[in-house]
């Protein structure tokens, strides 16, 4: 018999499955908010990274719909060959006007973003210090600089500045990069200080706002503003899918970096550009970050009332500014049990296991859109959950 050179396939799928690893998407049947329709139950969403609600906003809906009627469905090429539409730069000024960065150059989503820009400011001869809990497509862009890439940890910055001191000096350029909201902690970046040290070492600083765009700052602009950082040298990084309700991403900066991007980022040059309806809707969305803060205000009501609730129930939940909590388990298969259980009790939270995390968790996104009674029904599910026999991890925080 033929040896099957494809054999490796479900052999790699059975390990995954055996360490309870194993993962597969489940339909949602309804518009996005902050309940949802799965398998034929009405369940209240605590998954969605919809922090605004704006995904499922006729106005955006609207927008997409007209753009789509007037321009069709795709863009038909890239953009500087031929798929450049006034929208896409319309979109462009807006975000750089939120981000008041001189100009913003948009991709078709935030890793291809993270991808681009981290490749074309990096090289061979170039060192990059990136932190260790970031996302996937900061590693990957990192990976594909061809840079050297040491990891630092946040929580102790003298590891990162004993690094630089070591390090920096063997090499042309340096590059820190970090999420400003970790996405599985939902804690924020010390920006202010990573600056200070890129002041000092002569660094450059990309930090990925997808999780705070629209959700920090006084203008929805993100950490950056949140910690009063605007205008600082920074290549801000973002995603049109998060708070905007739309689908792509972004990096912010100078005109001379955006400038160099157009010309040098392969994510961007060899893709097809936005669609009209993905590109209007974001336009729309950030029209409404600016003009509509009363969405921020509801949804840090939303995150204090969660944390009041949660804490007067003794549940050990990470604490954080932001509106993404972290339930952190003993193992993969107790998560997956707690995520099961939830769900019968009408909760949508999704458990997160190893790889994309070292420690399992029930992981929880709040949205402006919840109502009081969710954020109830959710502090009563994870308690009645907790009390199941041993479901508790070691309660310190991953970061500790
Ligand atoms: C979601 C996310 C991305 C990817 O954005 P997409 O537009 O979904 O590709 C990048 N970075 C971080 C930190 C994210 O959370």
């Amino acid at each position: 018999m033929n040896p099957n050179p494809y054999a490796w396939i479900e052999k790699s799928l059975d390990t995954v499955r055996r360490a309870d690893w194993y993962r597969s998407p489940q339909s949602i049947e309804s518009c996005p908010g902050p309940a949802v329709k799965l398998g034929n139950r009405r369940l209240i969403n605590f998954a969605s990274n919809d922090y605004l609600g704006l995904a499922g906003d006729d106005r955006l809906i609207q927008a997409a719909v007209a753009a789509t009627k007037e321009f069709g469905t795709g863009a038909t090429g890239s953009r500087l060959l031929s798929g450049h539409r006034d929208l896409h730069r319309q979109l462009e000024q807006a975000i750089a006007n939120l981000k008041q960065t001189e100009d913003a150059l948009v991709f078709s989503s935030g890793y291809l973003a993270n991808l681009g820009a981290i490749a074309s400011v990096a090289g061979k001869r170039d060192l990059i210090l990136s932190d260790k809990y970031n996302h996937s497509s900061l590693k990957n862009g990192a990976a594909l600089s061809g840079a050297t890439v040491l990891e630092y940890d946040r929580s102790h910055l003298e590891d990162l500045k004993a690094k630089l001191e070591q390090n920096r000096a063997k090499y042309r350029k340096c590059l820190i990069i970090t999420d400003s909201v970790f996405s599985m902690d939902g804690d924020l970046c010390p920006l202010p200080q990573l600056l200070a040290l890129a002041e000092k070492f002569n660094c450059m600083v990309l930090v990925d706002e997808a999780h705070a765009t629209g959700v920090f700052g006084a203008s929805g602009a993100g950490c950056a503003e949140h910690f009063g950082c605007t205008g600082l040298p920074l290549i801000q990084v973002g995603t049109l899918s998060k708070a905007l309700g739309s689908l792509g991403g972004y990096v912010a900066g100078s005109a001379a970096l955006i400038d160099f991007l157009r010309n040098r980022a392969a994510t961007w040059i060899y893709t097809t550009a936005l669609t009209p309806a993905d590109t209007a809707a974001a336009l729309e969305a950030v029209r409404i970050v600016q003009q509509e803060p009363e969405r921020r205000s509801r949804l840090q009501q939303n995150i204090e009332t969660f944390k009041y609730c949660a804490t007067n129930r003794q549940l050990p939940i990470s604490h954080s500014l932001s509106p993404i909590f972290s339930l952190p388990l003993k193992d993969a298969a107790t998560a997956l049990t707690a995520g099961s259980k939830l769900k019968e009790m009408g909760i949508f939270a999704p458990a997160i296991r190893p790889p994309t995390v070292s420690v399992s968790r029930i992981r929880i996104s709040l949205m402006a859109t919840h109502e009081l009674a969710h954020l109830l029904q959710l502090v009563e599910a994870l308690g009645e959950v907790l009390s199941f026999d041993s479901m508790l991890g070691a309660h310190r925080a991953p970061l500790d």
